[in-house]
């Protein structure tokens, strides 16, 4: 695994440096980086995404809605150094999403749960910005199929 993260930032620092001399502390951290489970913990760069739709309301109607997620790069976007591949096996696990009734495959239970414990924080969060009683139930888990 390479090591441009810290090597960015810490260029990024000495030219925050320059550019702020008057400044104290400073600090740059990138911050689309992600610690993903596999075989070992790992630190991999990510784009960040939004998922809109306009979903039904039982009254009638659309809604807009929202969901903010991310996809793991596989390889690192500054040198094109390959992140550790998870091993190449047979997987059932999908993450369900309840309602819409989607299934994504999963590549093991780890990525599996993350992938729903993420779906439904930015579920939980949509729901206590704009709460609707017509908000379509759109809770994730992880199951095998
Ligand atoms: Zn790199």
């Amino acid at each position: 695994m390479c090591d441009c993260k810290s090597n960015i930032e810490a260029r990024l620092v000495v030219r925050a440096k320059e550019m702020h001399p008057e400044a104290l502390g400073h600090e740059v951290k990138l911050t689309g980086y992600a610690f993903i489970l596999g075989e070992t913990v790992q630190l991999k760069g990510a784009m960040p995404f939004e998922f809109r739709a306009e979903f039904p309301l039982k009254q009638g109607g659309l809604k807009r809605k929202v969901e903010k997620t991310s996809m793991m790069f596989t390889f690192c976007p500054f040198c094109g150094v390959k992140y550790d591949a998870p091993a190449e096996t047979e997987s059932n696990w999908v993450m369900h999403i309840l309602g819409p009734d989607d299934v994504i495959d999963q590549p093991d239970e780890i990525t599996a749960l993350r992938q729903a414990n993420q779906h439904n924080l930015a579920f939980a969060r949509l729901m206590a910005n704009d709460p609707s009683p017509n908000d379509p139930y759109c809770v994730a888990v992880a199951e095998v199929r």
